[in-house]
């Protein structure tokens, strides 16, 4: 190992999520200094930003959790089968006091840039609270859904009552009760809380662009039965859903095609999964995601149920997504969504029809009329998966800033690591199954894969670990081909492909080819002696320089 100039810590992460938080205690075992950042005053990551109304996990608790500790995994009970986001929160706060996280954690602050010094082999970190400190080991556990998208409507700073995004929502809550309240946005984060806020407000009105394909969760609380059948198969079924399953979750999978069996027998099927709830309704048969004949079947399906619900036909209608494949835009999880608009203080805007003009002191102007509001909800949405890394500055071998390497999209090897930022580790990034995928698991298996290649640097003797750039090149070729097996490219409008910001690159951001295929590519490349990756020394980094 070269002899290069001490450092302030040996690991430094940015991010008290899930991700951060297992960081800190995985690198416990074999890093003596380790500082983790925070922006927000506490720990949680999404679950401490998005505190609005109706908030609560799409995939179920006992499968939404971490897996790393049989005692954490034994000792905590949840309460119902989708938790409620504040119960996730005091669940990620019970693991940081139980693992004493804290006293790695500096929170209420912000890393602005990362800059590696080729020279010195090491990470140079610099916050908003004008510390800046150096590292060996750089590891970016800053989310894929953390940096928020406030859309630019003209005139959004001239109104005159409250306005609130989802993802940063007031930690007392907010009073709608009797209020003329908006909610611009019908994604997951729209649909859990429009039904929510209907409840309180005096009149609300929803302004959609896009309708979204949604099924009820059947939420219930949980017996103490279910909780113990899951307690005594954990091990069986977190494997299973690490090697076996594409999106990282238990499910029951149905026969290979929807169309092999009969519309009887199909609605039959799609009818008993829709009463167990959830995302169980997407594996109904295995190539809705793959084949659009099947898939329409599954769409057809949906748009029935919302016609049953919704009383009126034309709002019915303008409820059901049309354009797009279902599952292609994230599938939503819902809590009596389409009910909603059954009351009568709910009004819905089809904004395709008659866009939003501007926004006004009084309220919300689109072509025919003006609606007059006390309060209006973004549920916009986020710069998803690159947002959160490139909106700091961090700059690799050469200067190069990470902004202009992917200034026509990203590139990585394995969603983890970057060709020109050595030691710089980016938990479920883009070019990862993250969140494609439950991703806790993901984040689990992303901080094992970086524990083991830190490990083996350090046995190696060596000081830097980085993609060899043909490694990268090939993975960004492959999550280019396994997308084309999907129907992801019949749906170019999504977050999933950058089309929310204007103008970001429109490339498929996560890895679509399944969890499981990913968790195998993983453990065979570190079987082939960590194929990719390149291991070096910085003094041999400085001759190549030179
Ligand atoms: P995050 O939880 O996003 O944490 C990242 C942390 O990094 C944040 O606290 C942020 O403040 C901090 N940070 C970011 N940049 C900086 C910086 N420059 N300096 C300092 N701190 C910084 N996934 C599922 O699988 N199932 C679900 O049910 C589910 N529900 C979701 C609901 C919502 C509302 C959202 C937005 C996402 C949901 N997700 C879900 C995806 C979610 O992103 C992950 O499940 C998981 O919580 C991510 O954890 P993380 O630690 O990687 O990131
Ligand atoms: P999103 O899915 O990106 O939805 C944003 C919504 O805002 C869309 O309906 C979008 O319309 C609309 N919108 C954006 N800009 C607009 C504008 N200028 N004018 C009008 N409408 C506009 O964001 P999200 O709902 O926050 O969810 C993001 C992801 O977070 C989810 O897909 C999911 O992965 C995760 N999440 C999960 C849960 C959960 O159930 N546990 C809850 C919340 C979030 P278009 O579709 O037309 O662009």
């Amino acid at each position: 190992m070269s002899d290069y100039k001490a450092v302030d810590y040996d690991v430094v992460i940015v991010g008290a999520g899930f991700a951060g938080l297992y960081a800190i205690h995985k690198m416990r075992e074999q890093a003596p200094s380790i500082r983790c950042f925070e922006a927000g005053d506490g720990v949680g990551g999404v679950w401490f930003w998005n505190r609005y109304p109706g908030i609560r996990c799409d995939i179920e608790s006992m499968q939404y959790s971490y897996s790393f500790d049989k005692d954490l995994q034994n000792e905590w009970d949840w309460s119902e089968h989708y938790a409620p986001g504040g119960e996730i929160c005091a669940y990620l706060n019970h693991v940081a006091d139980r693992f004493n996280l804290r006293r790695d954690i500096t929170f209420n602050t912000r890393v602005t840039a990362a800059h590696f010094d080729g020279e010195e082999g090491l990470w140079r970190v610099t916050t908003d609270q004008g510390e800046t400190l150096t590292t060996r080991v750089f590891i970016m556990a800053t989310g894929s859904l953390s940096a928020s998208q406030t859309p630019d409507i003209p005139g959004l700073d001239d109104f005159s009552g409250g306005t609130y995004h989802t993802a940063e929502w007031p930690h007392d809550g907010v009073d709608f009760s009797g209020r003329r309240v908006a909610v611009i946005g019908t994604g997951s984060s729209g649909i859990q809380c429009i039904p929510e806020i209907a409840k309180e407000a005096g009149q609300l009105t929803v302004f959609q662009r896009t309708p979204n394909f949604s099924i009820p969760a059947q939420n219930r609380s949980m017996s103490d039965e279910y909780r113990q059948d899951w307690r005594e198969n954990y091990d069986e079924r977190r494997r299973y859903a690490k090697e076996e399953c594409p999106s990282a979750v238990v499910r029951e999978f149905g026969p290979p095609s929807a169309k092999a069996v009969d519309k009887a027998a199909r609605d039959a099927e799609y009818h008993r999964r829709w009463r167990i709830g959830g995302a169980e309704f997407m594996s109904a048969y295995r190539d809705i995601p793959t084949d659009l004949e099947s898939n329409a079947t599954a769409a057809d399906f949906v748009r029935e149920r919302i016609a049953e619900v919704v009383n009126n036909p034309e709002t019915a209608e303008m409820l059901s997504p049309r354009d797009y494949p279902i599952g292609t835009k994230r599938i939503c999880i819902d809590n009596f969504y389409f009910e909603t608009y059954n009351r009568s203080n709910v009004r819905l805007v089809d904004l395709k029809k008659t866009p939003i003009k501007r926004i006004e002191a009084s309220g919300i102007r689109t072509g025919t009329e003006l609606h007059v509001l006390d309060d209006i909800v973004l549920a916009t949405g986020f710069d998803a998966l690159t947002g959160p890394l490139t909106r700091v500055d961090i700059r690799g071998r050469g200067n190069l800033s990470l902004k202009d390497k992917w200034a026509d999209g990203p590139k990585s090897y394995l969603g983890i690591m970057v060709a020109g930022f050595p030691n710089m580790f980016t938990v479920t990034g883009p070019g990862s199954p993250s969140v494609l995928a439950n991703v806790v698991v993901a984040i689990e298996q992303h901080i094992e894969l970086i524990a083991d290649l830190l490990v083996h640097k350090a046995k190696t003797n060596v000081d830097l670990i980085e993609p060899e750039p043909q490694a990268e090149s090939d993975w960004g070729n492959e999550v280019n081909a396994v997308v084309e097996r999907t129907l992801f490219s019949h749906s170019p409008t999504t977050w999933y492909m950058g089309a929310n910001i204007p103008g970001k690159p429109r490339v498929i951001l996560p890895y679509a080819g399944g969890f499981h295929n990913y968790y195998r590519i993983c453990n065979d490349i570190v079987a082939d002696g960590y194929r990719g990756f390149r291991f070096s020394l910085a003094t041999e980094d400085r001759l190549q320089d030179t």
